[in-house]
């Protein structure tokens, strides 16, 4: 048995022991371990409360076979009745010399693990007040248990009460993350239904609409062209929170062929030039001369990237400003960029447009539309293919937003090291 100091100096000794445990569980044995050997008890456990129930539950336990305890994990040990409990109840140590002359020994507990209890010492588990629970040595080998038995068990409360507090934490983390999962999953399914059953009034009001434009007199082309826009609107919204949420779910899927980005541009191009002509925005591009700019990638998905950044681009824009659409050739890549002289975004906004439905003016004053999905839908497009997205900007000057889309996004990794090496 060792006296007074040499056992401070073991708590010391098993203190940085303890620091370098690789998790809970080692953390909690090693404690156990150390209060059984420097009590000198055949076994040691800490058990937690649970509030809901108010009960006693073994959280762990050193000294008993396997299936002792397996047998206890599944007991849990009443506030009245047991010495555990009465400490808990208390918030005071507890000496229990021979559990035979006391009346309320929680037996149960013997029964179910086979173990055989003489003497019990106890201790609250207290954490900036509160009883988190009670640490026990059991069996005292030799002498009685002592004040001083008590003092050590104590101390090694202090790193019990981390421990259970590590544990709630833990549980805390993974219910938290498991109800995160389960509200996603939920919104994924809303998003799915709502846009499919969205889409397909969409449709007839479109086709019918479009239809009507053409035989209708002249004179209402203004209001039918107003129900189309609009229309064609509502189309953009639902797909964007389509593509959004598929992205974020890890569901969209890239359809790889080769694609000419510069082919891709013009074509998208012609979508626009009316939208800028009506904001009187001069629209250009620099595709280079002599190159298709070959990339592989989903056209459609690429296609909604840099369609996106466009109509920023005129909805960002003052009129008579100016946007340009620029796209070459770099190691590796094919660059676009798309450049506009208008509003500009302040620099502490810089770092969050690309988050899910961030906007820089608040949405109940801004002018525009917009439900703040749009980079974000073009961030995730533009990764899927392993390429990069980043935006520069000048409050009063303008912004560039440009993209890395690799040449071919199956070596997208090994060429992401070497451009950003
Ligand atoms: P939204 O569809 O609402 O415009 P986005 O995700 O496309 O959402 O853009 C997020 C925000 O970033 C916009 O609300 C706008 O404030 C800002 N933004 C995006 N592009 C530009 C741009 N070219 N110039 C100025 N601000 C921009």
């Amino acid at each position: 048995m060792q006296n007074q100091s040499e056992r401070l100096q073991s708590l010391v000794e098993i203190n940085r022991q303890l620091s370098r445990a690789a998790n809970t569980t080692e953390y909690l044995n090693g404690i156990l371990v150390a209060a059984a050997d420097l009590t000198d008890s055949d076994g040691a456990a800490i058990l937690e409360y649970d509030e809901q129930a108010a009960l006693l539950r073994f959280l762990a336990l050193a000294g008993l076979d396997q299936k002792a305890l397996e047998a206890l994990e599944t007991v849990s040990v009443p506030l009245e009745g047991s010495v555990a409990g009465t400490a808990f109840a208390s918030a005071k140590p507890l000496i229990v010399q021979d559990v035979r002359k006391i009346k309320y020994h929680f037996k149960n507990a013997d029964e179910v693990s086979g173990f055989e209890t003489h003497s019990i010492l106890a201790v609250p588990i207290t954490f900036h007040g509160q009883v988190l629970g009670v640490f026990e040595v059991i069996n005292k080998s030799g002498p009685d248990y002592t004040g001083d038995d008590a003092t050590i068990l104590e101390v090694l409360c202090v790193q019990a009460a981390v421990a259970i507090q590590n544990v709630r934490l833990q549980r805390l983390l993974t219910q938290t993350r498991e109800d995160a999962e389960r509200l996603n999953r939920m919104k994924s399914d809303f998003i799915a239904i709502t846009s499919h059953e969205l889409r397909t009034p969409l449709g007839l009001i479109l086709g019918h609409s479009t239809f009507l434009r053409e035989v209708i007199d002249e004179e209402h082309h203004a209001q039918m062209d107003t129900i189309i826009r609009n229309a064609m609107r509502l189309k953009e919204i639902i797909e964007n929170m389509t593509n959004a949420d598929n992205a974020q779910s890890g569901t969209a899927l890239v359809r790889r062929r080769s694609v000419s980005l510069k082919k891709l541009i013009q074509e998208l191009m012609t979508t626009f030039v009316e939208d800028a002509k009506q904001k009187n925005i001069a629209l250009n591009t620099d595709l280079g001369d002599n190159d298709d700019l070959m990339v592989e990638g989903d056209t459609e998905k690429i296609g909604i990237a840099i369609s996106n950044l466009i109509k920023n681009a005129i909805a960002f824009t003052n009129e008579k400003g100016h946007i340009f659409v620029v796209a070459e050739r770099v190691p590796g890549y094919v660059k676009v960029s798309v450049i506009d002289d208008g509003i500009g975004i302040p620099p502490e906004s810089l770092s969050h447009i690309f988050e899910r439905f961030y906007q820089v003016e608040s949405h109940l004053t801004r002018k525009h539309g917009g439900m703040g999905l749009g980079l974000s839908v073009t961030k995730m497009m533009v990764e899927m293919h392993g390429g990069r997205i980043w935006a520069e900007s000048m409050v009063g000057k303008g912004s560039n937003f440009t993209m890395l889309l690799p040449l071919d996004s199956s070596q997208a990794e090994a060429l992401g090291k070497v451009f950003t090496a």
